[in-house]
């Protein structure tokens, strides 16, 4: 299986922590919907491959996102497109949008809350952002399409998870609770990243789904050992990592480009590139034995993996700029 996510889209909000915003290049660029539609036959040639496909960014933003959930549900090489995470945009814009959605194959929507009404829209940077949620959930419901929630949590809305876990439970949906681990842009809002010490702060129900990483035993969430990949406007392909802050699309993630090669050509060339070989030389628990102190635990595994694999590299001399968020 060959995981790509096809930068074909924008997204209307522009979250504080969202890593797509960040690093050394700025990607809201797209391509456009004739050049996805050339991808998708380039790929559906490929008889003997298995693709899973992602408009990238969010994918409601795009114009023909429900025709592209059709053909990738359509075609037999294409893995099935039946959750999507969303926040909300083109199912809120137009009432038709959840019928067809669930006609073309969707079962199950996620949507993703900061916070109550005004906390929410601050955090996704529009005015709006939750009500577009809310509408687009009860759209959803009403299409019988399933709902659920992500609540990203931080030093500014921990105070308000109980009444967003009492909108939750008034709908009888479900959530899964995840501590906001700032990326890309988030560097500008490090100050709200629930640190160890906040733990007793969160409220009893959702203590045991956002433990501290146990530095005895670090586990790695395992994008190192099947990355996917990003194909940029340019058609230039990139592996992705989504390792705490380092995912962005570089010269040193470049693996070559579409208009000349196929993807599997491309694909193949991973295991070769000087910088995944970096990522995976040692593994997580491995640097956690020599690096990790008392003191170091975190919500997230992927930022230690980051620091320590950045110690690891410098004291053997090998550069560590491609870590940096
Ligand atoms: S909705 Fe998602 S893709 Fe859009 S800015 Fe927020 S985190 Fe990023």
């Amino acid at each position: 299986m060959i995981g790509i996510s096809l930068r074909a889209t924008d997204c209307p909000n522009v979250c504080r922590h969202c890593w797509i915003y960040g690093g050394s290049t700025h990607q809201r660029e797209t391509f456009p919907t004739d050049v996805l539609w050339e991808v998708l036959d380039r790929f559906e040639k490929h008889k003997n491959e298995c693709f899973s496909l992602g408009l990238g960014n969010e994918s409601t933003y795009h114009p023909h996102f429900i025709e592209f959930y059709e053909r990738v549900n359509k075609t037999p090489n294409f893995e099935r497109i039946w959750v999507i995470p969303t926040n909300g945009w083109g199912i809120a814009r137009d009432p038709d949008v959840a019928l067809r959605m669930k006609e073309v194959g969707i079962e199950s929507l996620r949507f993703t809350l900061y916070g109550q009404e005004p906390r929410h829209d601050w955090f996704a940077c529009r005015k709006g952002a939750y009500a577009d949620l809310i509408t687009a959930a009860d759209r959803a419901k009403a299409a019988g399409i399933r709902v659920s929630w992500n609540i990203k949590l931080d030093k500014g809305n921990v105070h308000e998870v109980p009444a967003m876990l009492a909108m939750i439970d008034r709908r009888d949906e479900k959530y899964t609770p995840f501590v906001i681990e700032p990326t890309g842009r988030g560097s500008e809002i490090q100050h709200l990243a629930l640190e160890i010490s906040d733990f007793d702060r969160l409220p009893e129900e959702i203590k045991k789904e956002c433990k501290p990483t146990d530095l005895s035993n670090v586990k790695c969430q395992g994008c190192l050992q099947s990355p996917c990949f990003v194909l940029a406007p340019d058609l230039d392909v990139h592996f992705s990592i989504m390792m705490s802050g380092t995912f962005r699309t570089s010269a040193w993630s470049r693996l070559g480009n579409l208009k000349n090669e196929s993807i599997l050509e491309i694909a193949a060339r991973l295991e070769g590139n000087e910088f995944y070989q970096l990522l995976i030389s040692i593994s997580v628990q491995e640097l956690a034995e020599v690096y990790a102190q008392p003191g170091d635990e975190r919500f997230h595994a992927c930022y230690l993996h980051r620091k320590w694999l950045e110690q690891h590299l410098s004291e053997k001399g090998i550069r560590t700029d491609f870590l940096k968020p």
